[in-house]
């Protein structure tokens, strides 16, 4: 059964897209059964882009992130550090201790500690460090401290250096990639341009709005949910049994926290009630 009092899933991510690219079934499943959802990005983004730059693409990508959130309901918040620059200082420790104090989240998904990206690097370290310290009155005594952790997750990615992501919550989310396209796909100046020339297939991309995302959703969205899918296979079919889970094309699977609360069985029937429902 759903929690009757709305739950609150925080998602602390380096860039305005990154939680549509990696946890937008979660985010969705939230919003439908009526919980409230927040996603902040740490940094502007204001360096993904092959063509636009600056504070120019920074206000591009608040449109596209109020856009993409709207799709579902959900609030977003972006800060002001800029994109490729980001370092676990101190100063934006204290910043993420007063978002998770502020915004008092039952569940915050954030990076691993292992990630290509030096951002999502950075911000998996402020959140791991912001954990435990939430409850410290102490630190940061502006901002009243919890009385407990929420539960982190790190969202899915498939880096095995120097460990792989550990499946303690496998996802189908197929039932949600239309929805999930549907935010992606607002995300424009990286759904269908950064990211396709970055990965050099710009010219794929059509140019009708319809034929555009038909394109997203059948060719690159693959290459995000679907590599999950494909990475998790063997726990999807644990989860799903045999038939199911061979044909589950979204996946999203996260890792549990050790730093933060431990999602006990209480906790995971109040979180993730959908899975045993
Ligand atoms: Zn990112």
């Amino acid at each position: 059964m759903p929690s009757t009092t709305p739950l609150r899933l925080l998602i602390i991510g380096a860039h305005p897209d990154d939680a549509e690219g990696r946890c937008g079934g979660l985010m969705t499943i939230y919003r439908q059964a009526g919980h409230v959802v927040k996603w902040i990005s740490v940094t502007n983004g204001d360096a993904g882009h092959h063509l636009i730059s600056g504070s120019e693409l920074a206000e591009i990508r608040v449109k596209e992130s109020a856009n993409a959130t709207a799709v579902i309901g959900a609030e977003y918040e972006i800060w002001d550090a800029h994109d490729g620059q980001l370092e676990p200082t101190l100063d934006m420790r204290w910043q993420v201790i007063r978002a998770i104090r502020t915004f008092k989240p039952d569940l915050v998904l954030t990076h691993r500690s292992c990630d290509y990206h030096p951002d999502h690097r950075a911000v998996a370290q402020l959140v791991q460090d912001a954990s435990f310290s939430v409850t410290l009155p102490a630190i940061v005594p502006d901002t009243p401290a919890l009385s407990k952790d929420p539960v982190v997750a790190y969202m899915a990615d498939t880096f095995t250096r120097p460990t792989p992501l550990r499946a303690d919550i496998c996802m189908d989310v197929d039932a949600y990639q239309d929805t999930i396209n549907e935010m992606f796909a607002c995300h424009v100046s990286q759904a269908f341009e950064w990211l396709p020339f970055n990965r050099g297939i710009a010219d794929a991309v059509p140019t009708g709005d319809k034929e555009r995302k038909r394109w997203l959703l059948e060719f690159f969205m693959p290459s995000l949910y679907g590599a999950v899918a494909n990475a998790f296979r063997k726990e999807l079919i644990t989860n799903y049994g045999e038939k199911i889970g061979t044909s589950v094309s979204f996946a999203e699977v996260y890792e549990i926290s050790e730093y933060a609360c431990p999602l006990d069985d209480k906790k995971r029937e109040q979180l993730f009630w959908f899975l045993t429902e």
